[in-house]
């Protein structure tokens, strides 16, 4: 007796199924591939949960003809592809015909589909494999699937399925993976009943802020760095997420030809770049997508797999790195003073646009600084030397948008090679005379400015600790770190509480020590009370930042540090005096000098 016979297809496409279909947001992924190569402009997804009950997919796109319909829930039936040469070129998603067999084979699916040319479109129930119903129906134009009942008919697999919460998160994963690469679709994410995600049609840029940006506190693109680069071989393109904002939940993302891959190698390319910026294991998000040929990588990969190979990854790797390296770069220019750069990460100013850019200032080995005395440009000069009336907090407005600089400034200053004085002051020649600035006082201002606009922006900046910190507190202090604690994030503070008498810190405010940050933020507990948060409080909380990270007295600094200082404290819009009102800037004038010779 021969033994052997052909499987039902029934019972093929059950096992085929499970390699395409696992689970619910596998389903979800495959309808909406589906979608998309019919051209939709617009997709609706609905989930019961989890997709356990329902998922139903509605699109706009082309529709199907009567046979098509039936045709497209046999095994290999695509009018993607027809021969194997085909696959080298294709860049739709599907290719293999398999996805609607599979799903039919273990769910109960009902078909509503009507092709614009059609004026009746067609309905059609499939269960198992078999088809139950086939027959014309009126409805919209464009394809409405609904996959009920998941593995109904194969209790293993059902059973494999995880909690609600898990296979949710799995059906969002795959999700994102798909909707990032076409912003200009809009998509709906409907489940029991409740839009979990609404995502209008635009660009990538706002797409990647609709869907990340909802639970941040901020404008989460802001964060994002551009990076572009087009070369022979391939094109790169996407955004990346500046250093100071790397943390432990990134989002990472790499698309090639509009399909999400996974590539560690190219991972690494990107941490690269990163190098010597973000310490520990805290990450930078990227949204990456490549342009390439379709013959120079693998696109006849399994359809559940996401690593694809690249002809040439070497050279991919290169041109990714440099890329990355570039914008980073580009990035970087933002001025920052950091006089103990050993262990800490570059932190550039966030909010590019708010950034001061120090005013140019052209030195002129001949000029005489009081040679000008008296002239209208002098009794200007002397007007920004009358004591500042309110020289309290109040007067120092939040800057929200970049300081006005005076051009005054251009050929009135002559500051080429500040000195020190006593590891205390910094002196140089002004068209005045000459002008003594008090190092501490002067980077206070400048810290102090940077922070405001940081808390202003509720653009948390901190800088990661390779070795946390621990911060002990009293049974009385424990309460009140907890009350303030959002305060202290927003401030830059990475803080957590460990136990009953103590916090770790992992993340410190930008422009500081360990040190400094840990004093700071005894002043800032001891400080900052439900009455403090009334009033000027984002002004408070920055000077007492500010104090404590500004350069102490008896710190010996070097020609550039110097040059730096000066020229962030000139492009600040108001820099005589500190916030809480003591002189920076000190000239000793010509008149002075003559009164003392005399
Ligand atoms: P593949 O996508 O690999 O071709 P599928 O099993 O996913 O295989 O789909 C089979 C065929 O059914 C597709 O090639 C396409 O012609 C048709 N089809 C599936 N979904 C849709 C849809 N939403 N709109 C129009 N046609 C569709
Ligand atoms: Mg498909």
């Amino acid at each position: 007796m021969d033994i052997i016979h052909l499987l039902p297809d029934s019972v093929a496409n059950q096992i085929a199924a499970g390699e395409v279909i696992q689970r619910p947001a596998s389903c979800i992924k495959e309808l909406v591939e589906n979608s998309l190569d019919a051209g939709a402009t617009r997709i609706q997804v609905i989930i019961k949960d989890a997709g356990r009950t329902l998922v139903q997919v509605i699109d706009n796109g082309k529709g199907m003809s009567e046979t098509d319909a039936r045709m497209a829930f046999e095994r290999h039936a695509t009018s993607k592809i027809k021969e194997a040469a085909d696959l080298f070129s294709l860049r739709t998603m599907g290719f293999r015909g398999e996805a609607l067999a599979s799903i039919c084979a273990v769910a109960q699916v009902e078909v509503l589909t009507r092709r614009d040319e059609d004026e009746i479109g067609t309905v059609l129930e499939i269960a198992g494999s078999s088809v139950i119903r086939q027959e014309a129906i009126q409805c919209p134009v464009g394809t409405n699937i609904k996959v009920k009942n998941l593995f109904y008919n194969v209790p293993v697999r059902r059973k494999f399925l995880k909690t609600d919460q898990t296979e949710l998160r799995n059906i969002l994963t795959d999700f994102y993976r798909i909707v990032l690469v076409y912003p200009k679709v809009q998509f709906t994410l409907v489940s029991q009943d409740e839009i979990l995600m609404e995502l209008p049609a635009g660009t990538e840029k706002q797409r990647i802020e609709a869907i990340f940006g909802k639970s941040a506190r901020r404008v989460y693109t802001e964060q994002l760095v551009n990076i572009q680069s087009d070369t022979e071989l391939v094109s790169i393109r996407g955004f990346i997420g500046k250093p100071e904002n790397a943390g432990k939940n990134a989002q990472q993302y790499f698309f090639v030809n509009g399909r999400y891959m996974r590539h560690p190698y190219f991972h690494k390319a990107v941490l690269t770049a990163y190098s010597g910026m973000i310490q520990g294991d805290i990450m930078p998000s990227y949204f990456i997508y490549f342009d390439i040929n379709p013959e120079a990588i693998d696109v006849n990969i399994h359809p559940t797999k996401t690593e694809i190979k690249f002809a040439d990854e070497q050279m991919v790797f290169q041109i990714l790195l440099a890329t990355v390296r570039e914008a980073l770069g580009k990035f970087n220019i933002v001025p920052s003073i950091d006089f103990d750069t050993a262990g800490k990460i570059e932190m550039p100013v966030s909010g590019q646009n708010l950034t001061t850019t120090p005013p140019h200032i052209t030195a002129s080995t001949s000029y005489n600084p009081f040679k000008n005395q008296g002239n209208s440009n002098v009794t200007n000069w002397q007007s920004l030397y009358q004591p500042i009336e309110t020289k309290d907090l109040h007067a120092q407005k939040v800057q929200t948008e970049s300081p006005t600089q005076q051009p005054l400034f251009e050929e009135e200053f002559w500051h080429d090679d500040p000195q020190q004085l006593a590891s205390k002051y910094i002196y140089m020649l002004s068209s005045r005379g000459l002008m003594f600035v008090d190092q501490h006082r002067a980077h206070v201002c400048v810290l102090y400015d940077m922070y405001t606009r940081q808390i202003n922006l509720k653009n948390a900046v901190s800088q990661q600790l390779l070795f946390p910190e621990v911060l002990d507190v009293t049974p009385d202090e424990l309460e009140h770190v907890k009350s303030i604690i959002d305060v202290l994030h927003l401030v830059g503070y990475d803080i957590e509480q460990l136990d009953k008498t103590s916090f770790s810190i992992s993340g410190i405010p930008p422009q500081m020590d360990s040190s400094q940050a840990m004093q700071a933020l005894r002043h800032l507990i001891t400080e900052v009370d439900s009455s403090t948060l009334k009033e000027n409080w984002i002004q408070k909380l920055a000077l007492t930042l500010a104090n404590d990270a500004a350069i102490p007295y008896g710190k010996t600094m070097i020609q550039k540090e110097m040059n730096e200082l000066i020229d962030h404290l000139f492009a600040l819009n108001s820099y005589l005096w500190t916030p809480d009102g003591k002189r920076v800037i000190f000239t000793l004038t010509e008149e002075e000098l003559r009164k003392n010779f005399a």
